[in-house]
């Protein structure tokens, strides 16, 4: 039997603990809950080599996740490439750049993530159905680790979503609701629907404290993979704010438990990327406010359009306390940057993706992100899934008929299209 290090849930605003069970806020003052560990024993217990030698998963990172299972609900998520992009560096006046290239996940998000440690733990906890609001990525994910682990699946979405983000989460046999309204409306109604249903785990309501924890990982793999060290600014896309925040919270426990290089610098800048159509976050960093006033979205990012953001408010504390921006981009930028991203670097994102870029370029021609940092920016969703949003842009340069004499007139030498049709 595996030592087991998490130790308690506590409650981010009063610190009052409670049971590791599906409990999401304090009943006391109604603040999040949040896993808490032993990190001595973690320290002790934990090195670079044992880590390696566990599997090519989230689950390596075992120690510091809140249900430590040696036998998860898993389709082999995370340790994702973290590849260098010099081309892209280049192009937006960077010196060291690096992509962590989430759609290389099984379901092609970071959510497969969080996904897999909830759905560890609702099966611990003896859930029979796992459910989820979505904004799109998380129901896919949901559904395939559901039908993994030979759960049902329910998962509610706005009804106007991409459609490879219906389909997936359709293909993988759950119950798919589409819901006449924006995700802020789907999230309300989960939060009276857990009430109602006491036999179904939401993913991020009533296991929130364990699903936001798998966002983690992309913090432990980026410090890994650059051989243990933290990177000087991160990038990260900011729908709830879940992911920001537990990058940040991955970087402070890597050097709590001391597996950062010893030579390490100041702590980690971390920057949050926002479409303009819905940035609530943005707006509340740029203004200097604290507050985080809801907003209608309004962008082709689909799977950040969460007008009122679950965990804004501590995504901008934790941008502030480290001295990153939040920064928030058009579509028309969000389709530039894609186009961009895929063309230097080989990677097809989705509009999440095109809004870290984006914001990325931007930071970067402010200043905010400098030459001389070694940057990270998370591609968190495979582009496939947002194909719509290309529009013609994505099709065949030229159409021509099978004939030899058609093709050499319309396509020149170095492979340029010379003549439309
Ligand atoms: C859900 C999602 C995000 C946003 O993550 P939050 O934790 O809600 O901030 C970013 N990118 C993609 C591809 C997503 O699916
Ligand atoms: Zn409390």
């Amino acid at each position: 039997m595996d030592p087991v290090f998490v130790t308690a849930l506590t409650c981010r605003e009063c610190g009052r603990t409670y049971p590791l069970d599906a409990l999401h806020v304090c009943d006391w003052c109604f603040g999040p809950l949040e896993a808490a560990y032993d990190y001595e024993a973690i320290a002790a217990a934990l090195s670079p080599e044992e880590i390696a030698a566990g599997p090519r998963t989230i689950w390596r990172y075992r120690a510091l996740l809140p249900v430590q299972d040696t036998r998860p609900v898993e389709l082999g998520g995370g340790w994702t490439p973290l590849v260098r992009a010099e081309r892209l560096a280049a192009e937006l006046g960077l010196g060291e750049l690096w992509l962590k290239d989430d759609t290389a996940n099984p379901t092609g998000s970071f959510k497969d993530r969080v996904v897999s440690v909830a759905l560890t733990k609702a099966r611990q906890l003896g859930f029979k159905v796992a459910a989820c609001a979505s904004t799109g990525n998380l129901a896919g994910s949901i559904a395939a680790h559901a039908a993994r682990a030979g759960m049902a699946s329910v998962v509610i979405v706005p009804k106007d979503l991409e459609r490879a983000k219906i389909a997936m989460a359709a293909v993988y046999g759950g119950t798919v609701v589409a819901v006449d309204g924006d995700y802020d409306d789907v999230n309300r109604l989960c939060a009276e629907l857990v009430a109602e249903h006491p036999s179904w785990g939401f993913a991020n309501v009533n296991l929130r404290a364990y699903y936001a924890e798998g966002s983690k990982t992309l913090a432990f793999e980026i410090a890994e993979q650059l051989g243990w060290r933290a990177p000087d600014h991160v990038v990260v896309p900011v729908g709830s704010g879940s992911q920001l925040n537990k990058v940040a919270k991955g970087f402070t426990e890597l050097s709590k438990v001391g597996l950062l290089h010893a030579d390490e610098g100041p702590a980690v800048r971390i920057s949050g990327a926002q479409a303009a159509g819905c940035a609530p976050v943005a707006t509340a960093f740029e203004t200097g406010s604290d507050d985080i006033r809801p907003v209608r979205p309004s962008t082709i990012a689909r799977s950040v359009a969460i007008g009122n953001p679950a965990d804004g408010y501590y995504a901008l504390q934790a941008v502030r306390r480290s001295g990153g921006a939040v920064g928030s981009v058009s579509d028309s930028e969000v389709l530039d940057a894609i186009g961009l991203l895929a063309r230097t670097e080989g990677i097809f994102a989705e509009t999440a993706g095109g809004v870290t870029i984006a914001t990325l370029a931007k930071l970067a021609a402010a200043g905010v992100v400098g030459r001389d940092e070694r940057v990270v920016a998370i591609v968190s969703g495979h582009g496939l899934k947002t194909v719509e949003s290309l529009g013609t842009a994505a099709g065949p340069g030229v159409t021509v008929p099978p004939s030899l004499e058609a093709f050499e007139e319309a396509v020149g030498e170095t492979g340029e299209v010379l003549l439309c049709r």
